[in-house]
């Protein structure tokens, strides 16, 4: 399977999405937040994200089912019909003439209602690091294809992020297939051709490579980080960003290895804040494990329950790294 149209149809609703993000970023009324019950930040482009892309999926590829963030229990409260008017307006410019309706507009985030369990489904994170979003800084759109528990296709919006790693220009694209390599190529432009193969680092010194990490605390434990990069020597300080974007510089090199040390042991990792990532660094040569060095399982429904934390890696230093982490647990 060559994946041709999947990634097609994947790739033009995560641009349209990306306008969608953008309009509302550019609207200060439109930027208010709101708390999840987990006290995590939503916003209208959140919703109106997760819309017009499981909207595009459900056009194009009308059995797959989606697993994404957002649900619609909160919207559809009375008190929030507000919310689902400005979802609908924020989606506006990208229908024409068929401009959606708030009722609209809560039956697509609904598509986004899948469990994981089928044999094949998209997954998605609309706004992933929605804390990013909000200051202005790094956010990202994840879009990724499962196929019987392997991840089979991946796109990755960064909006914020420099399209080369020369700085011209901000808003990066990326797109892979599994076998088949990862390539970037600006993402506001329809027309971009898509670029050379990414290839991650060749570094094999710690004393010459970055980690990244979280910039918010509460999602990676940065003192134990700290720790690890000690140990192996690591010098240069921390790259710290929120969402994907992390994945994405370890696939292009701009950083060695990405760090994701849990803060709470009950916590799991959700699939769509890794599926698109991963794929991402996996196609561009490099290694994703959790950090008992296991291989992510995608077979575990909304969340990545066999797993614990993260270790991308250019691959050159992976095991070094999980031994300094096992050491630091010690
Ligand atoms: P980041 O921008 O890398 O900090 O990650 C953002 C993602 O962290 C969100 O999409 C959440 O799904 C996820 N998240 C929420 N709580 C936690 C937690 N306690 N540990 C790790 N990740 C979390
Ligand atoms: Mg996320």
């Amino acid at each position: 399977m060559s994946f041709d149209r999947e990634l097609e149809v994947a790739i033009k609703a995560v641009r349209a999405a990306a306008r969608v993000c953008r309009g509302v970023q550019q609207n200060p009324l439109a930027m208010e937040s709101m708390q999840k019950q987990d006290e995590s930040p939503v916003t209208v482009a959140d919703f109106a994200s997760q819309a017009i892309i499981c909207r595009r999926l459900a056009e194009a590829f009308p059995d797959d089912p989606v697993v994404a963030e957002e649900g619609v229990a909160e919207l559809r409260k009375a008190q929030r019909g507000g919310l689902s008017k400005a979802i609908a307006r924020a989606l506006s410019p990208e229908f024409g003439a068929e401009k959606p309706t708030p009722s609209d507009v809560l039956d697509w985030i609904d598509h986004g209602a899948g469990s994981g369990s089928s044999p094949r489904f998209w997954t998605l994170d609309p706004i992933d690091g929605t804390r990013g979003f909000l200051r202005d800084a790094q956010y990202a759109i994840a879009l990724a294809l499962i196929e019987e528990g392997f991840v089979v296709a991946a796109v990755l919006a960064c909006p914020k992020l420099p399209v080369g790693q020369g700085g011209a220009g901000t808003g990066a694209l990326f797109a892979a297939r599994r076998g088949q390599g990862a390539h970037a190529c600006a993402l506001w432009d329809e027309d971009a051709q898509r670029g050379a193969a990414l290839q991650v680092d060749a570094v094999g010194d710690p004393a010459a490579a970055r980690f990244c990490e979280s910039a918010f605390a509460g999602h990676s434990n940065q003192k134990q980080a700290a720790e690890i990069a000690a140990r192996l020597g690591i010098t240069r300080p921390p790259l710290r960003l929120d969402s994907q974007c992390k994945y994405a510089a370890v696939a292009r090199g701009d950083a060695s290895i990405y760090l994701r040390l849990p803060t709470k042991s009950r916590y799991r990792e959700k699939i769509w804040d890794h599926a698109a990532g991963m794929m991402l660094v996996e196609e561009a040569g490099g290694r994703v494990s959790d950090t008992e060095g296991r291989a992510l399982d995608f077979r575990c429904g909304r969340e990545l329950d066999a797993n614990r934390g993260i270790v991308a890696s250019s691959g050159p230093l992976h095991e070094r790294v999980l031994e300094a982490l096992r050491q630091t647990r010690a």
